[in-house]
């Protein structure tokens, strides 16, 4: 199918400056995500898994390397450019919500498309909050509703403007088991749907035995890669 490199990562090295010293969080990583497919990346805390997403997603800039977006050289493009692909081309959910406070959850979702530049459509931030059981809470603001809920909206949030890239740092790490897994499906129905580029970072097992293709860091390495089919579900 669509199986061109979506985002490329050549021998990436990016440390930083800690009371100890210096720490490497990512130690010369290379790596290929095709275009439309999905990836679960694992290790244990402070392995560096937090860094790779925030290198894949021009949020920060490495110390040596290259990472490659699309086939465009992430370090050739000014600071406004690269600003203007990480609000158009792609959708960040993070561990914590990161909700607008004053805006209710359809307005969280209609600015977040606003910012990509793409035509605010209303009825579909409606739907994607439907879809994921928000029918009830669609006007209020994230403070009125559960952690489970606002986790909920921003999932919706950085879905809603059709990214083709969606990069998930411990998506599911503030819900129970059940909400978790129902959201793992959501954001890999979504996938499928858009063919976007989806890279889930978790260090639940049953989050990445979801994945085909699992990519496993261990101190700022790339220790093991599976690529395979997607299992099926089984609850
Ligand atoms: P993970 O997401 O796998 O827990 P991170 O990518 O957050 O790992 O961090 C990798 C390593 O880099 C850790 O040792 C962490 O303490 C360190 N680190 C990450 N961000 C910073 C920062 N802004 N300043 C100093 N050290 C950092
Ligand atoms: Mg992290």
């Amino acid at each position: 199918m669509n199986e061109s490199p979506a985002i490329t990562l050549d021998h990436v090295v990016k440390s930083y400056a800690a009371a100890g010293g210096t720490v490497v969080a990512l130690d010369g990583v290379s790596l290929t995500f095709d275009a439309g497919t999905s990836v679960a990346v694992t290790g244990h805390s402070g392995c560096g898994k937090s860094t790779l997403l925030a290198v894949m997603g021009a949020l920060e800039v490495p110390d040596s390397g290259r990472v490659r977006v699309a086939g465009q050289l992430l370090a050739d493009m000014s600071a406004s450019a690269r600003a203007r692909i990480r609000r158009a081309d792609f959708g960040f959910i993070f561990q914590s919500d990161n909700l607008i406070p004053y805006l209710t959850a359809v307005e969280n979702l209609a600015q977040q498309m606003a910012l990509s530049g793409t035509a605010v459509d209303l009825s579909r931030c409606t739907e994607m909050l439907q879809r994921l059981g928000l029918s009830e809470h669609l006007h209020k603001l994230p403070d009125q509703l559960s952690g489970g809920q606002r986790q909920r909206v921003a999932m919706a949030r950085a879905l809603v403007h059709r990214p083709r890239y969606v990069l998930a740092d411990e998506p599911t790490g503030s819900l129970d088991r059940a909400s978790s897994l129902e959201a793992i499906e959501f954001l890999l129905a979504q996938q499928e749907e858009t063919r976007a580029t989806l890279v889930v970072v978790t260090h639940d097992p049953s989050v990445a035995a979801r994945f085909a293709t699992r990519v496993a860091l261990s101190d700022g390495r790339i220790v093991a890669a599976t690529t395979g089919h997607r299992p099926a579900l089984n609850r």
